[in-house]
């Protein structure tokens, strides 16, 4: 790119503002001039606007009516890199640029001057009195050195109240002082060692640190299996990332299992890294984004929006179990995380990571296709074995109406009991009942604004809506019919099934597992700390405990519905399963004692069920692919999903037959349209939904056919149409 670097007072700049206007805006740069990528605020008819200098001034507009920007944020300028990044992000996703930056910009106070907070460091008087708490507050201080914290900091390392922290105030021991709030963070230790590697993970992570060596892009499928240490050798590569003065960033699908991670980082590097995801403060997301761009943060933990931060030298992106759907953004702008971290990691000259016991079949894809290095660790480390896996094939077992627990199954969870150590029943649903159904009228309650059923949450006594999120009481008549006490659940949620275990188990000590039923990451966090400490007998979960949590007496895992993800049409049906079952499977047997999986299924025989008990992976994903290749589906063709809503239950359907009667761009390339065609859940949030799927050969210029298909197509009122390149899910 052929830009200043900087332009003085007076000049012309062009500006592209986080507002959707469809075009970048020309100002005069202020007094003091300001720097290519400079983040500004600028006017904007009455408003003043965020913006970043994009490059010089199109001069297309009369010099004597620009305005001058109205100030240059103090924060470092944005990079080429980022901008390039955003850009390209952008086109692939089908989204604005102005959209893309407001993703880059997602601080608040950015514009604010800094402030200044109070921090606490070792003192050097010696308090009257030393109590457990006061010495466990300087032992912290003296472990790292000089450094200083805030008081929340500061009392949590401590595990103690502020008001011990204050008390050495006052003597003298511990000195309080005012610094700007946006602190770098706390170096990490690079001398430190990590735990000594099997031979296994020591080839993995050599690997991994001659890739980072290279200083070039390269993405790594680091597959292993749960518990092989697959953790521990990115840390390894991020350790050697950080020696090489560049940045490192950890994505986790997950915000509750940030805390266990944070604390592993500080086990090996001394301290605790930078943390970006929405359970952290406004302040801190403010630290955070700046240091980055100041290099005063060497590694960054969180979630997928972490990837758009003003990194000054990233070099390495780990995307911990990259299968996960989280990644998948589903509202506001789509993109997905871990293909966007391989994109800007190829812009910027940085290593890639994609770590998974049950990888996407597009990684294991472009793993064969010898895209990716490929690095698997068979193992787990130490004694702890994989699972045995088995099937209870429920048409031999005696059930009773709305029990969903099998005699089979009770039997085991009892030995494991006997033995003092916990099983796992796992249901991927919340709630009490995902059905309410009146026995009078035949009714089933659904949602006034989709059309989903709502679920009964009997925890809160409330039905909520899945889709939208709206709740109201339990009502105590039908709705409908107003016949009184004849509401019914039908089928079960975790709530349901903790209510037949207990009455089945009426000694075990039964903790409930699921996203809802914790007020915050925070008290979500104690509670899964204390189930790995022993604080429960039997644990019931929904896919919050799939996900890399480590429960070492943990020994059963019982999957009460294996067969519920392989109903509906869903292209990654089989995928999706197998990922979920293995990865619950995998939560069972992580240390010494051996581990058992157990799966109720109606279908003993399906492929998919047949390939998780097997466990033979390869041969999974293998037949999978040549589906999909037959098919001409993911990964080996393209899909786009557009997705039409309107209040008006007529219109999304009109204006979808509209589009695919002038679908000549899209033929050009090769690519089919389908649909218009009601969505499965054809009403959220009171729109009709209408979906079309664009298919295309892989290498088919996409993006570009359909942005030429849609630009003539003018959204009557109140419709809104959403692109979605290389859609995860269908609803
Ligand atoms: P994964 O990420 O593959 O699930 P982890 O890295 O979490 O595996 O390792 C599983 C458990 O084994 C963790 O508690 C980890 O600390 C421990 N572990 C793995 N490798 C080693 C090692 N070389 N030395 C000591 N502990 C290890
Ligand atoms: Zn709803």
């Amino acid at each position: 790119m052929d830009q200043p670097e900087f332009y003085a007072e007076g000049a012309l700049v062009n500006v592209l503002t986080t507002q959707p206007l469809d075009r970048t805006l020309d100002y005069r740069a202020p007094e003091g001039g300001c720097a290519q990528g400079a983040y500004v605020q600028v006017p904007l008819g009455p408003r003043q606007v965020l913006g970043v200098v994009w490059g010089p001034g199109r001069g297309d507009f009369d010099y004597a009516k620009i305005r001058p920007v109205t100030r240059v944020l103090n924060v470092a300028p944005m990079r080429d890199e980022l901008r390039e990044f955003l850009i390209r992000a952008g086109e692939y996703t089908l989204t604005p640029i102005d959209s893309m930056l407001r993703l880059a910009t997602r601080v608040p106070g950015l514009s604010d001057p800094p402030s200044m907070q109070k921090v606490y460091r070792l003192g050097d008087q010696t308090p009257d009195r030393m109590t457990d708490a006061r010495a466990r507050v300087l032992a912290v201080l003296e472990d790292y050195g000089g450094l200083a914290f805030t008081l929340k900091e500061l009392a949590d390392m401590a595990g103690t109240s502020s008001s011990v922290v204050k008390g050495l105030v006052t003597q003298g021991a511990v000195l309080e002082e005012a610094t700007p709030r946006d602190a770098p963070y706390p170096a990490l230790d690079l001398d430190r060692s990590g735990k000594p590697l099997t031979g296994d993970q020591e080839n993995a992570a050599t690997r991994l640190r001659a890739g980072l060596q290279s200083e070039s892009y390269g993405t790594t499928l680091l597959r292993g299996v749960t518990g092989s240490g697959k953790t521990e050798v990115y840390l390894e590569a991020v350790a050697e990332c950080l020696k090489l003065g560049r940045q490192a960033l950890v994505l986790l699908p997950e915000i509750a299992l940030t805390a266990e991670f944070l604390t592993r980082v500080e086990a090996r590097f001394g301290a605790r890294p930078a943390e970006w995801h929405s359970g952290v403060t406004m302040t801190e997301r403010r630290r955070a984004w700046k240091m980055v761009g100041q290099g005063g943060a060497q590694l960054v933990v969180g979630a997928r929006s972490a990837l758009f931060l003003p990194y000054r030298d990233l070099g390495l992106i780990v995307v911990d179990e990259e299968h996960d759907n989280s990644y998948k953004q589903e509202d506001g702008s789509l993109y997905n995380a871990r293909d966007m971290a391989v994109l800007r990691a190829a812009i910027c000259g940085a290593r890639v990571v994609l770590a998974s016991a049950t990888p996407s079949l597009e990684s294991w894809a472009n793993a064969e296709a010898g895209k990716y290095e490929r690095i698997d660790m068979t193992d787990r480390f130490g004694p702890a074995i994989l699972p045995d896996m088995d099937a209870i094939d429920m048409r031999a077992e005696a059930m009773s109406s709305g029990k969903w627990i099998s005699p089979s199954l009770q039997g085991e969870v009892r030995q494991r009991m006997e033995k003092g150590e916990q099983a796992l029943l796992f249901l991927n649903r919340r709630g009490y009942a995902p059905v309410t159904l009146c026995r009078a009228c035949g009714e089933q309650i659904e949602c006034e604004h989709c059309s989903a059923s709502m679920v009964e949450h009997r925890f809160l006594k409330r039905l909520v809506c899945h889709q939208c999120g709206e709740s109201r009481p339990m009502p105590e008549k039908c709705p409908s019919c107003e016949a009184e006490g004849t509401l019914a659940p039908i089928g079960p949620g975790v709530e349901r099934l903790a209510e037949e275990a207990a009455e089945l188990f009426p000694d075990a000590r039964i903790a409930t597992l699921s996203s809802d039923l914790f007020g915050s990451a925070r008290a979500l966090k104690a509670g899964i700390e204390a189930i790995a400490q022993g604080g429960a007998d039997i644990i019931i979960g929904t896919q919050l405990v799939a996900k890399g949590h480590n429960f070492p007496l943990l020994t059963l895992v019982g999957v009460i519905d294996a067969d519920l993800g392989l109903q509906g049409s869903d292209l990654r049906a089989a995928e999706r399963t197998f990922q979920l079952m293995r990865q619950v499977a995998g939560r069972a047997g992580r240390s010494e004692r051996k581990g058992a999986a157990l799966l109720q299924t109606y279908q003993p025989e399906h492929p998919v069920i047949r390939a998780i008990l097997d466990g033979d992976e390869e041969s999974f994903w293998r037949a999978e692919a040549d589906q999909r290749r037959a098919a001409g589906m993911p990964p080996y063709g393209r899909l786009a999903g557009i997705i039409l809503s309107s209040p008006d239950p007529q219109a999304p359907f009109q204006f979808g037959t509209t589009l695919a009667r002038h679908d000549d761009a899209l033929r050009e390339i090769g690519a089919q349209l389908f649909g218009p065609a009601a969505a499965p859940i054809a009403r959220i949030r009171g729109r009709h939904r209408v979906r079309l799927l664009v298919k295309a050969p892989k290498g088919a210029p996409l993006q570009q056919a359909i942005t030429k298909w849609l630009a003539p197509a003018r959204l009557p009122k109140d419709m809104r149409l959403a692109v979605d390149i290389d859609p995860q899910s269908f609803y």
